[in-house]
């Protein structure tokens, strides 16, 4: 199959091949999305099998409105608050879905998470399709999430119709994935907007500030389950990750600088990786999170390019801001 790569210009062409069940990259402020229409089980699943993506591994659902939200599930108070306040935006609702939705777009889960994305492209199309799109990233299942339309294309060519070139990724990472049960929100995924940001939304405590007795640390562990996504492989590229928490964790590395390389915030790490033998070429600097969390897997795809087969990722230091970076640092080096 030919991959054509579109332009804002080719948006009728691009909402005819998704009415018709095909699947097309598109932008969205986070990464590149592998879109299809959510309504057909059939159109859906080539999702699965173009990816790899494991059944059990539910998709989320963008739309254009609240109301086309309303669409696909129940959109009750607190999502119509939440979604009032952070879309278009990077957080995505598990809501009670309705029948609607294909069944393998929720991984037979009575929920389904929902989005609507910042890219105003995308957006348009799926106000001009008059549906909503599963959009899982634009990635071989388990691995980083392109965050260019070039990237994408080397990770899906000749697997899909089209690529809708939106520019890089205003942000870089996924979007926050939220339920909110009994009035407790509760974060699957960490993401740019934070519990803080939640729970100043709804009026309510934050639940990462009560004290946990041991017992339900247990049940949030397993609670973990619940979102079946972070049970699998994820972000990770073809090197070697390792994740690098401070200056002491790498005083003692022997650096083969054809090897190597490393992405940091901090300018102390930068000079331990020269000293211990890295390269220059091999070091990626980030003055600030947001611009850590624009590059990360870009730099992936490139190290990967570059033939480097470990790649030192540091660890930005912990707060509410930090975690979906973090999140995602983690789960690319395997340690989560
Ligand atoms: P991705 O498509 O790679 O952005 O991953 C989507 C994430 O959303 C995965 O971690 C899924 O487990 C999570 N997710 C999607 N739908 C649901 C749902 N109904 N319940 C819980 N988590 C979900
Ligand atoms: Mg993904």
């Amino acid at each position: 199959m030919q991959t054509h790569i579109l332009t804002a210009d080719d948006i009728d062409r691009v909402v005819a091949l998704l009415k018709n069940g095909e699947l097309v990259i598109v932008p969205t402020e986070t990464v590149y999305g592998l879109g299809v229409r959510c309504d057909r089980e059939e159109a859906v699943d080539r999702i699965f099998r173009v990816k790899g993506r494991p059944q059990d591994n539910p998709l989320i659902v963008h739309v254009s409105s609240i109301d086309m939200a309303d669409r696909y599930a129940y959109v009750d108070e607190f999502a119509e608050r939440l979604f009032t306040r952070f879309a278009p935006g990077p957080l995505s609702l598990v809501l009670p879905a309705r029948d609607t939705v294909a069944v393998n777009v929720r991984a037979g889960l009575p929920t389904v998470a929902i989005r609507i994305p910042g890219h105003p492209l995308t957006r348009r199309i799926i106000e001009q399709a008059d549906v909503g799109l599963a959009a899982p990233s634009a990635n071989q299942s388990g691995r980083p999430s392109p965050t260019t339309a070039s990237s994408a294309l080397s990770e899906m060519k000749g697997r899909v119709s089209a690529v809708l070139d939106g520019g890089p990724c205003e942000l870089g990472i996924e979007s926050t994935v939220l339920v909110v049960e009994q009035r407790i929100p509760r974060i699957l995924r960490p993401g740019r907007v934070t519990m803080e940001e939640i729970c100043d939304c709804l009026s309510c405590p934050n639940p990462l500030y009560r004290k946990q007795s041991a017992a339900e640390t247990l049940t949030s562990v397993n609670e973990a389950a619940a979102s079946p996504g972070t049970r699998h492989v994820h972000y990770r590229p073809d090197a070697e990750v390792i994740a690098v928490e401070s200056v002491s964790s790498i005083r003692s590395v022997r650096v083969d600088s054809k090897r190597d390389c490393m992405f940091c915030m901090n300018a102390k790490l930068a000079a331990v990786f020269r000293l211990r033998g890295g390269d220059q070429a091999g070091l990626r600097y980030a003055t600030d999170v947001q611009t850590y969390e624009f590059n990360l897997y870009e730099w992936f795809f490139e190290a990967e390019r570059s033939g480097y087969t470990r790649i030192f990722v540091e660890l930005p230091p912990e707060s509410p801001t930090t975690q979906g970076l973090r999140d995602r640092i983690f789960r690319a080096s395997g340690s989560v």
